[in-house]
C-alpha cells in the first residue's frame, strides 16, 4: 500500500495525497490533526502555521486511535 507524507508534520502514513488535481483529500492527519481542504481552505490556516502551532503544543499525537508503535513526534519532524 502506498502511503503519503504529511506536509505539515512529516507523518508518512497518509492514505491519500493531501492535495491532487482532484482537489484536497479531506483526510485528517492522525499525527498533527491537519485536515486537508478544511484547515487550509475553510479555516485559512497554512501548513506552515499549523506546524508551528503543533510544535508549540508539544507536537502531540492527534488522533483518538493509538499511534504506530514507537511513534515519536520529535524524530518524525527531523525527517
Ligand atoms: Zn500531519
Amino acid at each position: 500500500m502506498t502511503t503519503h507524507l504529511c506536509p505539515v508534520c512529516h507523518y508518512p502514513g497518509l492514505a491519500d495525497p493531501p492535495w491532487s488535481e482532484a482537489g484536497p483529500s479531506y483526510e485528517i492527519c492522525p499525527s498533527c490533526g491537519y485536515e486537508f481542504g478544511v484547515t487550509d481552505d475553510d479555516l485559512g490556516v497554512t501548513p506552515e502555521s499549523w506546524r508551528r502551532l503543533w510544535i508549540d503544543r508539544g507536537h502531540p499525537w492527534s488522533s483518538t486511535a493509538p499511534p504506530p508503535p514507537g511513534w515519536d513526534g520529535t524524530r518524525q519532524l527531523r525527517r
